[in-house]
């Protein structure tokens, strides 16, 4: 590999990290050129009392090719100067009044931020002790005065590129060629230091791969590499595009992507001036994940969780920082991924929001403002509404119809779910009651059980209490468990699912696909209907893992007699490609979403699902 491919990241590490961070990913040219050429970049100090002599060896290293010079004979501002400019290497004269040579190298190796910086000792003494103890010191090398242009030519070279070897093993990361995660440390330590000085604002936001761990299991680590070099290189190419970001003196934020783990990248943002620019980053970046990947030609289709975490706000040290940034991503993940997060602010509002929502959910039943809302089933064969999926909503006073996503979870942790999955068994039995009696046809009514109530045997009970009040057929209400609720006890669950299925009612595994169902157990149940997840569902035509997935599913379920139903079915094209794989019955957006009951029978009455309606375009085989 070519180490000076890239001389200003490997030089300037710590200094630049992102403005000009110049990430090249193209192999390294090998033709032509002086491989030393790039080292002429470097940002070179100089630090000597007498300016003539800065003169001088500004002359000499211009005459070889070096640009860019920061120079100060003022010896007790020397080391300011240093700490702010973080130049790749210093010129340093020894002997200085004020504050000597010997004083600023001390000063230097003692400096976290900045004891790796390469120095070169410029001495008149041809005193050996001298040299010693510079070198003890940490002197990387010495130049005598009065200097040769060749002589100084040569060690500022053979310094710079020993320094460049150094960084490239120490900075980098060797599969992306991103800063690894030292350096992120380094940049995060280094913009604190800035921020507080200028109490200004600093963020970093940390990204996950969502699942990588899968890619790598089913396609291999290699393909899981040529994965991570491809986000690399995508996120770097997102995060160069993000120029809007210009802090309060107008000079635009730093910002660079670090590889800090395995499929874990991060971007700091040295200056923001309010949390919304992280935001923002934020989301360019999942939209940016959200781009069709090829690593080794297995077209791949992933999603990222961001966690941030803002300087002052949610911590003002570099470690603190980080692990709210964590924090922030495990929230982001818990929600499903493909989200970002914000660690303080956004989790204490949340919480307090979440225990007053609890507290009215306690009252809710009692204050009558639950609902329940169908959604049709369809057979496709002849556009007839054959049941429907009872859907809760809770309505609330103040801030209107309430998702079950946010409710249902909450009533489970408050052991509420069994009060509210009883009102929903009676409300839906009660109202296929009614459609029975006035003819309405044979619609079955499905609603979903929660693991709660499945687990706590009391839900056969209330089955049973409810038939018998409503005088429903059994055959006429389905119940949906979820894969993952019936495999998580699976031996036992079979007998439990028995005894249901015994009373008459019809069984559907909801949201198939997403658990891990063996198929031998599969064979075992006694349930009647598999219902394919939407979100399997929800990328056919654009991922094609996604339809071999649902491929897979639909013919094994026909294989075992079993119904299938899709559900979030909401293009013409979804629902042609699943008509194809033999898929007779459809749930979604594309017929219709979940309506009140009264809305419901207008439905019914409607002629709104004939095929030549729904598919003009289709030919049913
Ligand atoms: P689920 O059982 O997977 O229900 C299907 C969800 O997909 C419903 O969301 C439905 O409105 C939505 N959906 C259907 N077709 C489409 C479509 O074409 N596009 C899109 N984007 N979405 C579609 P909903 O009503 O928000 O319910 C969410 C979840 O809450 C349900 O997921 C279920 O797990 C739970 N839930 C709802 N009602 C009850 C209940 O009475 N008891 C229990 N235990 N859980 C319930
Ligand atoms: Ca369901
Ligand atoms: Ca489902």
């Amino acid at each position: 590999m070519n180490i000076f491919d890239n001389p200003v990241n490997v030089l300037s590490v710590i200094d630049e990290p992102a403005a000009e961070n110049n990430l090249d990913f193209s192999e390294p040219d090998h033709g032509g050129g002086n491989e030393f050429d790039a080292l002429k970049d470097a940002k070179i100090m100089m630090i000597d009392d007498e300016p003539s002599t800065i003169e001088i060896l500004q002359l000499f290293l211009e005459d070889s090719g070096y640009k860019h010079f920061i120079k100060t004979s003022d010896s007790a501002a020397a080391f300011g100067v240093v700490l702010k400019e973080r130049p790749d290497v210093v010129l340093l004269d020894l002997m200085m009044p004020q504050v000597s040579g010997f004083e600023i190298l001390i000063q230097l190796r003692a400096d976290k931020l900045l004891k790796h910086i390469p120095v070169i000792v410029l001495t008149s003494s041809t005193d050996a002790n001298t040299k010693l103890k510079a070198l003890e010191l940490g002197a990387n090398d010495f130049l005598a005065k009065p200097v040769d242009a060749s002589e100084l030519a040569l060690r500022l070279r053979n310094t710079l590129a020993a320094k460049a070897y150094q960084d490239r093993l120490a900075f980098y990361d060797p599969l992306t060629g991103l800063h690894n995660r030292r350096t992120f440390m380094d940049q995060v330590d280094w913009s604190l230091l800035n921020a507080k000085r200028a109490s200004k604002s600093c963020a970093i936001l940390q990204i996950n791969i969502d699942r990588f761990k899968q890619v790598n299991d089913t396609l291999g680590p290699r393909v899981g590499d040529a994965l991570l070099r491809e986000v690399a290189k995508k996120l770097d190419l997102c995060i160069k595009g993000c120029e809007f970001l210009v802090g309060s003196n107008g000079e635009m934020s730093r910002v660079g992507v670090c590889r800090v783990g395995g499929d874990e990248f991060t971007v700091l943002l040295s200056e923001i001036s309010r949390e919304d620019d992280a935001a923002h980053v934020a989301r360019r970046i999942l939209s940016t994940m959200a781009q069709r990947f090829n690593p080794e030609g297995h077209e791949s289709f992933i999603s990222a969780s961001v966690g941030i975490a803002v300087y002052p706000n949610d911590g003002d040290e570099t470690n603190t920082l980080i692990k709210h940034a964590n924090v922030a991503i495990s929230h982001a993940k818990k929600r499903g991924g493909n989200t970002y997060e914000f660690y303080a602010t956004n989790i204490n509002k949340r919480s307090a929001d979440r225990l007053n929502l609890a507290n009215q959910l306690r009252k809710a039943l009692d204050r009558d403002e639950m609902r329940l809302y169908y959604q049709p089933k369809i057979d496709i064969k002849t556009g007839q509404i054959i049941g429907a999926e009872a859907l809760m909503r809770w309505l609330h006073p103040s801030r209107g119809l309430i998702s079950p996503d946010i409710f249902i979870p909450m009533a489970e942790d408050m052991g509420m779910i069994n009060a509210l999955g009883d009102w929903a068994l009676q409300i839906a039995c009660n109202q296929s009651k009614v459609w029975q009696l006035a003819g309405l046809g044979d619609l079955r009514v499905a609603v979903n059980v929660s693991g709660q109530q499945f687990h706590h045997a009391k839900v056969v009970k209330s089955l049973e209490r409810i038939i018998q009040s409503t005088g429903l057929d059994p055959r006429f209400l389905e119940l949906e468990l979820t894969e993952s609720m019936i495999m998580e006890n699976a031996a036992e669950n079979i007998a439990a699912l028995q005894s249901l299925k015994e009373m008459g009612f019809t069984l559907a595994i909801d949201d198939f696909g997403t658990g891990y169902s063996s198929l031998s157990y599969l064979t075992e149940f006694p349930v009647d209907v598999l219902k394919i997840d939407r979100s399997f569902v929800k990328d056919i035509p654009v991922r094609s893992n996604d339809m071999a997935i649902v491929t897979a599913i639909v013919a094994m379920a026909r294989s075992l007699n079993l119904g299938i139903v899709a559900e979030g079915v909401e293009t013409e094209e979804q629902l042609a490609f699943l008509v194809g794989l033999g898929c007779e019955y459809f749930q979604g957006y594309l017929f219709s979403k979940p309506v009140p009951a009264a809305e419901f029978i207008a439905l019914l009455n409607a002629e709104t699902f004939s095929p030549e309606f729904v598919m003009p375009n289709l030919s049913l085989a």
